[in-house]
């Protein structure tokens, strides 16, 4: 079998195992067979890259595990003329899969490091309506708020309040919250004109939300 071959069948495992997993959006799944993930894992990972597991990432964090991406997305609905925010950039991969289902994206992490070479994979992988930004995303990003969605790939015990006050009215906000070493639930956020509604979507494990920067970066 040729290399081309044998990715095609890496790839069509890998769809088959998002929808076996529960996604089933179509504009989800376009997304995610169109984004390679191998660009967003460290190279050593590689041959990893389309299986559905988190892994290891620079400054102790991970790359979220596929099926939970494309779960989060699906949740998230994002509408192709959406400003969505994304609190938590890791290597950038939500932040590629969101690129491709909407207008414009805003990306922050604390770690520079991250950050930065998050920039770099997405301007390989010719993604260009990506923002990324260094910060602590526990207080959004008011300059450029309100969001219509807001994706935080990070656990906090509850949705911080900056977050909800950037989210539009109509919007959706999507976040794991939870004790960080114990069940998290990922949970829906609604906001309408006289408050917010509250579902609870699913059980999932993420690195926790921390808040300020780090030391010494
Ligand atoms: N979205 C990533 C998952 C990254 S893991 C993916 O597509 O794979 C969660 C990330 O949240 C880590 O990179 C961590 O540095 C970041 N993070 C944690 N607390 C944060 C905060 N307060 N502000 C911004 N980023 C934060």
């Amino acid at each position: 079998m040729t290399t081309d071959d044998d990715d095609a069948t890496r790839k069509m495992q890998f769809l088959f195992q998002l929808r076996s997993r529960g996604v089933t959006d179509a504009r989800v799944l376009k997304a995610m067979e169109k984004v390679d993930r191998g660009l967003f894992v460290e190279g050593h990972f590689g041959p990893h890259a389309y299986d559905d597991m988190p892994l290891p990432i620079a400054c102790g964090q991970t790359i979220s595990q596929p099926s939970v991406v494309g779960l989060m997305s699906q949740a998230l609905a994002p509408e192709p003329r959406d400003k969505v925010l994304e609190i938590g950039t890791g290597t950038g991969y939500q932040a590629a899969v969101l690129a491709q289902l909407t207008r414009r994206v805003y990306t922050i992490d604390r770690h520079r490091r991250l950050a930065r070479e998050a920039e770099r994979r997405l301007a390989e992988a010719q993604i260009s309506n990506v923002t990324v930004l260094t910060g602590d995303g526990c207080f959004g990003l008011p300059e450029q708020a309100p969001f219509d969605r807001i994706l935080v790939t990070a656990a906090a015990e509850d949705p911080p309040g900056p977050l909800l006050q950037q989210l539009k009215v109509g919007g959706i906000m999507v976040l794991p919250v939870g004790q960080s070493d114990m069940v998290q639930s990922l949970i829906k956020v609604t906001r309408h004109e006289t408050g917010y509604d509250y579902d609870e979507l699913l059980p999932v494990r993420f690195v926790p939300l921390v808040e300020g920067m780090p030391k010494g970066e």
